[in-house]
């Protein structure tokens, strides 16, 4: 299986359009993140997890010619503002994409993108047919597993796909998620910062106490903002836990 990070940064992207959090760049192309969005392929599968405004320009840059499931992980808009170029996969595909996500995050793309649904659908606007359950679920030569989790108040779904387990936007883990991660190979996990705390997302300790707690022994932090400088931060992780950057490639057996 392979796990390529379309994205690794958070919901500004970094560097941050106005320049915000910029005054000390590096030349370093680690440390430029567009929006965290990751793609898992395995022999029969292709699956995007999340959707977000660089959604094109990822797909263009990492190649990608199939979706034939999309993952979303909760209705935050640098998760699901790239909906509409998702067309021209289903213009090619010539069938529905399916879409798994939370409830909140389904009424949320239907209100945000109405014209997508409903009798008044415009003409060859995407087609994806959502479905809410958090039921493990087989896909292909997939097992999917979405993993409920906290994002300060708002329910999220990470997911485990075989040995991969995905979990971003996240500050809170609750032993049942451990549970259904238990035994994967590779964690990716959201650190936004290493400090201070912050009321929805992980920090860098905090997310790596979460990476120590699940036993997992390969973890990869996305969703950074633009004062996590890579070689700099890099140093202080454990050896098995490393800050993802984009376009990234790791294989999982
Ligand atoms: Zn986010």
């Amino acid at each position: 299986m392979k796990l390529t990070f379309l994205g690794t940064g958070t919901s500004m992207g970094v560097p941050v359009a106005g320049g915000f959090g910029s005054e000390n760049p590096t030349n370093d192309s680690r440390d430029i993140r567009w929006r965290t969005s990751a793609w898992v392929q395995t022999d029969e599968a292709s699956i995007l997890i999340d959707v977000g405004p660089e959604f094109r320009l990822q797909s263009l840059r990492s190649g990608i010619r199939r979706i034939d499931l999309l993952l979303v992980t909760h209705e935050h808009t640098d998760h699901i503002a790239g909906m509409d170029d998702l067309r021209s996969y289903n213009y090619v595909q010539k069938q529905r994409i399916p879409l798994v996500t939370t409830p909140s995050c389904r009424s949320s793309i239907i209100r945000r993108f109405n014209y997508m649904f409903g009798p008044d659908r415009t003409p060859g606007s995407v087609d994806v047919d959502i479905k809410t359950s958090d039921a493990p679920f087989q896909f292909k030569d997939c097992m999917v597993t979405p993993l409920p989790v906290l994002h300060g108040d708002l329910p999220v779904y990470g997911y485990r796909i075989n040995d991969l387990a995905y979990i971003t936007d996240a500050n809170f883990i609750s032993d049942e998620t451990y549970e259904l991660i238990e035994g994967a190979k590779v964690l990716v996990l959201n650190a936004l910062r290493w400090s201070p705390e912050h009321p929805t997302h992980f920090t860098i300790p905090e997310a790596v106490e979460a990476a120590k707690k699940s036993g997992i022994p390969e973890v990869y932090f996305v969703h950074m903002n633009s004062y996590v400088k890579h070689a700099e931060i890099q140093k202080r992780l454990p050896d098995h836990i490393k800050l993802a950057y984009d376009q990234q490639v790791v294989m999982i057996p």
